[in-house]
């Protein structure tokens, strides 16, 4: 049996007038991410963690912010693109886990919808799909609420 395992991060600013999108789900916030795509900063983090694995690049040289066809478009897309590619290279995913690091708003209510979406794009169970949430007790960019941070993992599986 063949494994492969791939890492993600990602960085988006934070800003007014932008619908917070997270694991492909809208929160409820006064701020939004700032970025080229709808900015789902979780999504990225997996799309990443999920080409890692098999070597392939990360999310920049898939769906580059220099092309019109990405400006604005649903994360949910780039996860479901990459999904395919991870199918087309022979692999399926075993599970993902990730973390998101923000100050404000509180995303557990949001969880189980977040793990609903991610599963169902990547054909796993909501077991399959873990996401952890922290603060940084204040702490530097996060801390002052400039800014938002994910983290992931995949595990891959030779099909
Ligand atoms: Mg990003």
């Amino acid at each position: 049996m063949s494994f492969r395992i791939g890492s993600g991060i990602d960085f988006h600013q934070l800003g007014e007038g932008r619908p917070l999108m997270l694991g492909g789900v809208h929160v409820p916030h006064n701020k939004g991410c700032i970025g080229y795509s709808d900015a789902d900063v979780l999504l990225h983090a997996i799309c990443d963690a999920l080409l890692g694995a098999l070597a392939l690049g990360d999310i920049g040289v898939h769906f580059p912010d220099t092309d019109p066809r990405f400006k604005g478009i649903d994360s949910k897309k780039l996860l479901d693109e990459t999904c395919h590619l991870v199918a087309a290279e022979g692999y399926r995913v075993i599970n993902i886990d990730s973390s998101l690091c923000l100050q404000e708003p509180k995303i557990k209510p949001y969880v189980p919808q977040m793990q609903e979406t991610i599963a169902r794009i990547a054909g796993l169970t909501v077991r399959d799909v873990s996401i952890k949430a922290t603060t940084t007790e204040g702490l530097g960019f996060v801390g002052r609420k400039e800014g938002v941070v994910a983290y992931a993992s995949a595990l891959l599986q030779r099909i």
